[in-house]
This record gives C-alpha cells, structure tokens and sequence, in this order.
C-alpha cells in the first residue's frame, strides 16, 4: 500500500483543486466548501480506511486510538468493509458514534431530552452542512481507495505478472491464505500476524 505519508501528502494536494472546483465551477458557498474541506481533512488525517492497522491515522488518535482497537481487530486491512468507498466512510460514522449514542443511553431521561431538543433544534438547519461534511470524507476515502488500487496494480506491472495477490489480498492477508503466519479474523478474512507496518 502506499504509506500513510504518502496517502496523506496526495490528499492534501488534491484538496486545493477539488475544493476550488467546489467554490469555483459549482458555485457552492465559502462555508459550504470550508465544511467539505473539514470533511475531507478530518477523513484524511484521522479516520481514514487504514484505521484497520496500526496506521499513521490510527496512532494520530493518541490515548484515543483504544477507541478504534476493536474496529481494527474486527477488519482485515483493506477488507471490503474497511476501504470500499461510500460503504466503509458511512461504516466509520456510525462506529464513530456508537459510544456517544450508548452513553445518552444511560445518562437519563433529563439529559436525553434536553439533548433531543437541542438536536432538533439544530440538525434542521445544520443538514445541509452536514451533507458537505460527509461528502468530504466520502471523496478522501474514494481516492485512497483509488491510490491502494493503484500501488497493488503498478506492483503487479513491476512484478511482470507474479504478483497475483488480488486487492482485497494485499500484504499477504489472502482471504485464501492458510500459511505460517496467519489467523482467522472474525469472518472478514486473513489477517496476518507478522510484522506490519
Ligand atoms: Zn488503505
């Protein structure tokens, strides 16, 4: 895969022109394009696809990465669930708030209420922002999932046909493998227990 340096310096640079197309050609607001630009920064720099391994996103998290040992531990890198575009961003939110949701829960009635209000009272006229928002980290995951395509594939051209690990195989962690080195992973594939980077 393309390391997490350079998965984050081509996001960052393709950025500027998504984000000046988005004020430019579409005409969409200041705010609307600095919220899409929040967006896609945030999907970049911390919740991006590779939260599935000890990635550079995953350690930006800090004390906080706890929070996402148990996503790692349920997806194989680069497992359908974890990479595919639009499926894996929407994944990440709701795993993202799955606490939060679970804390109201038990914090009561009188929180809960004043935490509804407040939601109605803002999402109304937030939503449209928060549309940008997710697209945003919709098109940062979407090109990373293009750019480890395009690291396996050029791999594969480097390699003049022996490298035969399909995407969703890369780094050893073959649905199919059975070899040294390999354990079952809660259903979603291989994952491998040598040393990753
Ligand atoms: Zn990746």
């Amino acid at each position: 895969m393309p390391m997490g340096i350079t998965h984050r310096t081509i996001n960052t640079f393709v950025s500027v022109p998504l984000t000046g197309m988005g004020y430019l050609q579409l005409h969409r607001t200041t705010l609307e394009c600095a919220v899409f630009l929040g967006g896609y920064t945030f999907a970049t720099f911390l919740m991006n696809p590779d939260l599935d391994l000890e990635s550079d996103g995953y350690k930006s998290w800090g004390l906080m990465r706890f929070y996402w040992w148990p996503y790692q531990k349920a997806f194989a890198h680069r497992s359908f669930f974890s990479h595919f575009p639009i499926i894996s961003t929407i994944l990440r939110i709701v795993y993202l708030l799955w606490l939060p949701i679970l804390l109201l829960y038990f914090l009561g009635a009188a929180i809960q209420s004043s935490v509804r209000e407040t939601v109605f009272d803002w999402v109304p006229g937030a939503f449209p922002y928060l549309i940008f928002l997710v697209a945003g980290m919709m098109f940062s995951d979407t090109l990373h999932f293009f750019l480890d395509i395009t690291s396996t594939n050029l791999k594969k051209l480097l390699h003049f046909g022996k490298h035969r690990e399909s995407f969703f195989e890369h780094h050893g962690e073959s649905k199919r493998g059975r070899g040294k080195g390999y354990r079952r992973n809660s259903g979603y594939g291989w994952r491998n227990t040598a040393r990753r980077r």
